[in-house]
């Protein structure tokens, strides 16, 4: 894909988070890998609704140096870290959405509860060691967390979630709130009950392979 069009696709994405009540004002930050050195990745503090393609900053996420004036998100080292470390991951969205937070704020990770969480996000889903957002340390703990992983939950912040474009991660932003919700509620009515461990790193497993072959049919 040219970088004209990544452009324009995290536009489209920064709205449909916004549309979805994923993040709100300019909170959470979206970025698509370019190529081997090289990111796209939305603007610190800027609203979603009056982003302009030509605003969404280019940033090498090996030397972190970006080009022109405007200022990349302030996360962007968590961006960065995720395409270093996954070499199969190609999108990654940070957000503030309300259940997974809640889960966050009281660093609980999240069992294996509902089949397409497990499915599309791997059979648990982690909690970061906390450390102040925006450092390259936070960065560091998310990419730990998120091993094996299509999203974490970030200590007292947010999530991220991650895919190798950019709807797998959006449907990882999706289903993580959905499970966040429903293991909130879980917990109120009694006691959220897992399916085993065994069994969801087995689905999570038959999910990656049928995906894959599917996307290579498709290509
Ligand atoms: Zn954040």
């Amino acid at each position: 894909m040219e970088v004209k069009e990544i452009r324009e696709q995290i536009i489209k994405a920064g709205l449909r988070l916004v549309s979805e009540g994923l993040v709100a004002r300019s909170w959470g930050n979206i970025s698509i890998r370019v190529d081997e050195q090289n990111m796209l990745i939305t603007p610190s503090g800027r609203t979603y609704e009056n982003l302009k393609p030509e605003e969404i900053v280019l940033m090498n996420y090996h030397t972190l140096q970006y080009e022109g004036k405007i200022k990349p998100s302030s996360e962007y080292h968590l961006h960065a870290e995720v395409y270093k470390q996954r070499k199969e991951i190609n999108a990654v969205i940070h957000t503030h959405q309300m259940n997974a937070t809640t889960v966050a704020a009281a660093r609980r990770e999240v069992p294996p509860i509902i089949d397409d969480m497990v499915q599309i996000i791997g059979p648990t889903v982690r909690v970061s060691k906390y450390t102040l957002a925006g450092t390259a340390k936070f960065a560091k703990n998310a990419a730990k967390a998120l091993k094996g992983r299509q999203a974490a939950l970030l200590a007292n912040h947010g999530a991220v979630c991650i895919g190798k474009n950019l709807e797998e991660a959006f449907a990882a932003s999706e289903v993580l709130e959905k499970a966040c919700k429903a293991f909130i509620e879980a917990e109120f009515l009694g006691g959220a009950k897992s399916i085993s461990k065994f069994s969801a790193a087995i689905m999570h497993q038959v999910y990656l392979k049928k995906y894959s072959k599917l996307d290579k049919k498709n290509r």
